[in-house]
């Protein structure tokens, strides 16, 4: 069956428009949607050659959200566009250079992985003894837990397995997967791979990923296609969703601020967990708000798709985060949580930048911080 061309089922209406956070911030042609299926299309079919840099703005001033397309009357799958653009740009040496180097990083890594194991393992042995809390490292184990650079995504999960006494271990890579915003399939299937084979040498039988949209959706969407189901692969939102829902974990203080959540576009709209940050924020908050619009209908912060690690994209992100920082100033919340890295950095970028009070913390920081 001939694959459907989006660019020939649009029927121009707009409703695209309202509905991109970038395009409400820029009022610019190559934000609509529409327009960006029509250009993008070119580069799809034809040779890009020295054509690059007219199609790199459509391809990479996008997050990928898909808002538009839930808001489309159609469904029309702009950022199915984006990606596989970006993916053509990429192969034709035409791409944000910070994505790319950060990329092959990540794949020299996976390569050398005992090299890095004795410092990793330094590294975290001084965590441990500045938190107090105990972190095993490539110990077999039933769950391979994936964090991201940073001790804030690794002690609060820590303090959670090991209070329910969890068989867990800590990859020694990062869940982030930077050739996905390149679209460069092939470099997001090898960076997989290393923890694939990490989770067979410590005989896991269950992956979990930190908070951050882009991996899960890697992991959860892509991981199985390429390497079996043999691996269940959740998000750490969902398996301490499962220790509240059993009694496996008691909370012993609430949240007394009010708190908002801000949905992930990869992890909500895209991923489908909506419900179980809730539950989390419900049980341990006193005064927890939504924003308007929320779930599937949330809008981006304006970090997706990479733009967050692009330095050159910085202005156009905090311009295109105004209509995110608007739906958080409605509900007047002290503390937004959400559940993705990207977001995170954008809502703090956000803050500064406009001089918004507000804390912006994981919904697995706030559960450990209350138990
Ligand atoms: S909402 Fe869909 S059909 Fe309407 S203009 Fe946008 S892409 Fe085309
Ligand atoms: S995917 Fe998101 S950022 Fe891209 S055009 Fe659609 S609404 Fe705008």
């Amino acid at each position: 069956m001939a694959e459907v061309d989006f660019a020939d089922v649009c029927v121009r209406c707009g409703s695209c428009l309202r509905a991109c956070h970038i395009f409400l911030a820029t009022g610019r042609r190559h934000h609509a949607a529409a327009v960006k299926i029509r250009t993008l299309r070119k580069i799809l079919k034809a040779d890009v050659g020295n054509d690059a840099d007219r199609f790199y703005d459509y391809a990479f001033e996008c997050t990928g959200c898909r808002r538009c397309t839930v808001l489309c009357p159609f469904s029309v799958e702009t950022a199915s566009y984006v990606s596989r653009a970006r993916g053509l740009l990429t192969s034709s040496g035409r791409y944000p250079s910070t994505l790319n180097e950060l990329a092959e990083t990540q794949i020299m890594k996976g390569e050398n992985w005992e090299r890095h194991l004795r410092m990793f393992r330094l590294s975290i042995e001084m965590l441990e003894n500045q938190h107090s809390v105990r972190i095993p490292v490539q110990k077999e184990a039933e769950i391979l837990y994936v964090p991201l650079q940073g001790a804030h995504t690794i002690v609060p999960a820590a303090r959670i397995f090991n209070a329910v006494k969890e068989s867990w271990t800590l990859s020694i890579f990062e869940a982030s997967v930077f050739a996905f915003f390149l679209g460069d399939m092939e470099r997001v299937k090898k960076t997989v791979e290393r923890i694939k084979e990490e989770a067979e040498r410590v005989n896991a039988r269950e992956i979990v990923i930190t908070e951050c949209g882009h991996a899960y959706r890697v992991y959860r969407f892509l991981f199985p296609r390429w390497f079996g189901r043999d691996l269940k692969v959740r998000s750490i939102v969902e398996v301490v969703t499962e220790y509240l829902k059993n009694g496996e974990v008691e909370v012993k203080s609430t949240l007394k601020e009010p708190i908002t959540y801000h949905d992930p576009c990869q992890a909500g709209r895209n991923g489908g967990l909506i419900d179980e940050p809730r539950f989390v924020l419900r049980e341990i908050a006193e005064d927890f708000r939504e924003m308007n619009p929320g779930r599937e209908l949330n809008f981006c912060c304006g970090g997706g798709g990479g733009l967050v690690a692009v330095p050159e994209l910085k202005e156009l992100r905090l311009k295109a985060g105004k209509v995110k920082l608007r739906q958080i100033r409605e509900t007047e919340a002290k503390i937004v949580s959400t559940i993705c890295e990207n977001c995170k950095t954008q809502l703090k970028d956000l803050k500064e930048h406009y001089g918004i009070n507000y804390r912006v913390a994981g919904v697995t920081d706030l559960l450990a911080e209350c138990i």
